[in-house]
């Protein structure tokens, strides 16, 4: 098929690398931004994905794909068009729909000439009705073409992993594949041919609301474990991964197979941290319930995992502070940037909150993050504040501080606890952030553990 990616971000462009990859396809990206298109048609991508770079050059040498900032160019004879344009949260916590809104009336313009029945496919997430609602009367006015007739429609929510992205891409759970009428429906089982998985059929608003509803399950389990872990540091006296471990053994949480305990993946979202970030939980959890409450609805589970969340990275810095018995002029080795391992993205990253409020507090910061990548956007992202210095390598990093809160779990953190005993100031404290590391291995190294729901 002869594809077109409207916005080559995260999802744009692992979808376009990744169709044009596959057998049959044909990619032409569009992005307003002319440095991520030059880039791209380099074969640099600007974004750190495992794996991405080395196949991005491979379908630019076979000629698969090329980009362009030039709609006309890129629209010319395609016969699909997939939207992957950001959609950012308002401060309200609404959906920003201008750059769909942007991206549709520019298509429109560009179907009138085409000889295709061209489908428009919108991958980024929106609100239930906007592919209806938004999309399809903005390209008709456009175009002067009728959706069903002239033109095709659909919606097939994306649920790849920055981090590992393009894996995801390649080897997805499952396709939601929402679709007007029957010739878009084929056209998506044809973009899709070379996918072997569950591919569920339905109407366009389910496909909108089933993305919603796939990210706020995680950022629940993340919240309830929160507002357990907060509870448990009240009570005293409890870790609180014992308590949750005592659930999750439940069989019809971790069930027997072959004679084998099972622990399924989403359980790894039941654990306690210091908030879950990145560009898709917080955001896609805020527009839902805004959604709701612009339905008459304010939804009262969905209002309390961004409220708990919000508390958590002021929470950890409370702790620490309580812990070192204040933070003014004391330093503090903060381990990770990024929201997640494996990407230099520090979109809503905690990281991001709890280095303002430690430095507000009075404290010297080392960030550390062991991608350049990462330090460069939070730079970027975080106004470069005073009094903060910058690490690629955590024993530098932690060289010369009282203490060492780990945000991000990056695999470059997992070192043995006598290794941060070794760079860290003697009786220093360990705050873990992520429920990940054993209290005993620190203390037996002669370090103060903490960490979110320890209460020991
Ligand atoms: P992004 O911000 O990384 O990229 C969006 C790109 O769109 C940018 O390069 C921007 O320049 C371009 N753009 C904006 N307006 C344009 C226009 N009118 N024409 C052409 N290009 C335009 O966004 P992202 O992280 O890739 O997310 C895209 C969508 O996918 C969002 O709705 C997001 O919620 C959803 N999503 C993201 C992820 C993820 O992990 N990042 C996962 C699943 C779904």
């Amino acid at each position: 098929m002869r594809i077109a990616v409207i916005g080559t971000g995260y999802v744009g462009l692992v979808s376009a690398v990744g169709f044009a990859h596959l057998a049959g396809h044909e990619v032409i990206c569009v992005d307003t931004d002319r440095e991520l298109v030059d880039r791209i048609n380099h074969g640099e991508p600007v974004l750190h994905e495992s794996g991405l770079p080395e196949l991005l050059r491979e379908v630019i040498a076979a000629k698969k794909l090329r980009a362009t900032t030039d709609y006309a160019e890129a629209l010319a004879n395609v016969e699909l068009v997939l939207v992957c344009v950001g959609t950012p949260y308002l401060p309200n916590g609404a959906i920003d729909l201008c750059y769909v809104e942007s991206a549709a009336k520019s298509i429109g313009a560009e179907l009138v000439r085409s000889p295709n029945y061209v489908v428009v496919a919108v991958k980024s997430t929106v609100v239930p009705g906007t592919t209806e609602g938004l999309v399809l009367p903005l390209i008709e006015l456009a175009s002067g073409l009728r959706a069903g007739q002239g033109f095709g429609l659909a919606m097939t929510p994306e649920f790849l992993r920055e981090g590992v992205a393009l894996e995801d891409f390649l080897h997805p759970d499952r396709l939601v594949l929402g679709a007007y009428d029957d010739r878009s429906y084929s056209a998506l089982e044809q973009l899709y041919a070379a996918h072997q998985v569950p591919k569920q059929r339905v109407n366009l608003r389910t496909a909108e609301l089933t993305k919603y509803v796939a990210n706020a399950y995680l950022a629940l389990h993340i919240s309830f474990a929160n507002e357990i872990a907060l509870l448990a540091e009240r009570l005293g006296s409890i870790d609180v991964r014992e308590v949750l471990e005592g659930v999750y053994l439940d069989k019809r949480h971790a069930p027997e197979i072959d004679g084998q305990r099972v622990q399924p993946q989403v359980l790894n979202y039941f654990v306690p941290n210091c908030g879950f970030g990145g560009s898709c939980l917080p955001k896609d959890v805020m527009a839902l319930t805004h959604k709701s409450r612009e339905l008459g609805f304010p939804p009262p589970l969905l209002d309390g995992i961004t409220v708990i969340n919000r508390k958590m990275p002021q929470h950890l810095v409370e702790r620490v502070s309580a812990k070192l018995g204040g933070l003014r002029g004391v330093t503090v080795a903060v381990l990770g940037l990024a929201f997640k391992p494996g990407t230099d993205d520090v979109r809503e990253s905690p990281a991001l909150p709890i280095i303002q409020a430690l430095v507000a507090r009075g404290a010297y910061v080392h960030a550390i993050d062991p991608l350049a990548g990462a330090i460069l956007n939070f730079k970027a992202a975080a106004d470069n504040p005073e009094r903060v210095e910058y690490f690629t390598s955590l024993a530098d990093g932690l060289t010369g501080a009282a203490a060492a809160l780990l945000v991000t779990p990056w695999p470059e953190f997992d070192v043995p606890a006598k290794d941060y005993a070794h760079a860290l100031a003697g009786g220093a404290l360990f705050f873990d952030g992520r429920c990940r590391r054993d209290p005993a291995e620190f203390t037996a190294a002669g370090l103060i553990y903490d960490g979110i729901g320890y209460a020991k």
